[in-house]
């Protein structure tokens, strides 16, 4: 069939392909829905201060209830609103859910959520995370930004920019999933972070591999040295806990500690979780 439509670029497209971007524009379609009728929620993973030995924080996990797919998590459609811009909208649904859930229900904690790099490109973040903000009139100093180091390389100066107004505004600003982009601390002393969140997967070979322990002591090292906040993520063992208090480390995040829950279930389990996390800092390996 192929052979003969050199003239039809069309028949080119395999019957597979023309089925993937139906149901690409299917997904679309539902995407938008979703934000009509508001199918999304909002899970909260606590962090966790190993020097207080409390929780100190939460961060906002998106999920989506799709009403044939059954429950899809972030890594199933945030590329695809990226692409699509419908990125934006869903944002603004979010900022403006975790900030009025950390002034309704978290009392004491900050709120974190995360932010695509694409919309690092343009100033409509900065309204988005003002409006949410002045709606909960939560404190801006309990509002964290999570962004990938990708966010700084695209258009350094315009990202340099905007980061810098939402820090006159008052946020706080973590860079996440830190080691698995191009860039080196040295280059990030140059943006306004608080802090680090080290990507799970340095923390995944502790505290057996020597190499991996080299590494994540070198990055706490180097990020105390610039008065970042160093962040474990995907702790998921005593031993990789006992190790980074030796490391020194200041927060981990994990399922060790707490799964991603409802705000409901974190609200009501969050002493039992702050207990039992100080057990486990005392316990011996
Ligand atoms: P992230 O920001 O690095 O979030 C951490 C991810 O690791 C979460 O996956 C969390 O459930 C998972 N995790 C936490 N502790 C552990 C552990 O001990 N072991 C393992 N294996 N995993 C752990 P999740 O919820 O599927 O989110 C994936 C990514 O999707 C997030 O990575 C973030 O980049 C993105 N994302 C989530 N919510 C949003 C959102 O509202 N907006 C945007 N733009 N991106 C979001
Ligand atoms: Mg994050
Ligand atoms: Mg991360
Ligand atoms: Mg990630």
């Amino acid at each position: 069939k192929a052979k003969n439509s050199g003239r039809n670029k069309w028949l080119f497209y395999t019957p597979e392909m023309a089925q993937q971007m139906v149901q690409r524009r299917e997904m679309e379609d539902s995407l938008r829905e979703a934000i009509k009728l508001q199918q999304f929620c909002l899970v909260y993973q606590p962090r966790y201060d190993l020097n207080s030995s409390q929780i100190v924080a939460a961060e906002a996990l998106i999920r989506w209830q799709h009403p044939q797919l059954g429950l899809l998590m972030p890594d199933q459609f945030i590329t695809l609103a990226e692409e699509t811009g419908l990125i934006a909208s869903i944002s603004e649904w979010v900022l403006k859910t975790a900030c009025r859930d950390a002034q309704q229900s978290l009392e004491g904690l900050a709120v974190s959520v995360n932010i695509s790099a694409v919309e690092f490109q343009s100033w409509g973040i900065v309204d988005r995370i003002s409006d949410a903000l002045r709606e909960s009139q939560l404190d801006p100093g309990r509002l964290e930004i999570e962004v990938t180091e990708n966010a700084t390389l695209w258009d350094p100066e315009n990202s340099l920019e905007l980061m810098q107004a939402l820090k006159n505004i008052g946020v706080r600003l973590l860079m996440d999933d830190f080691g698995t982009g191009y860039s080196s601390l040295s280059y990030l002393r140059n943006f306004p972070f608080d802090g680090i969140k080290l990507d799970k997967s340095f923390i995944s070979g502790m505290p057996e591999s020597e190499s991996a322990n080299t590494i994540v002591e070198n990055i706490i090292g180097l990020g105390k040295a610039f008065s970042l906040s160093i962040t474990a993520e995907g702790v998921e063992t005593q031993g990789q806990l006992q190790k980074l208090k030796m490391l020194e480390c200041d927060e981990t995040q994990g399922y060790l500690i707490s799964k991603p829950m409802s705000l409901e279930t974190l609200k009501e389990k969050r002493a039992a979780i702050d207990a039992a996390a100080q057990q486990r800092l005392e316990e011996k390996t």
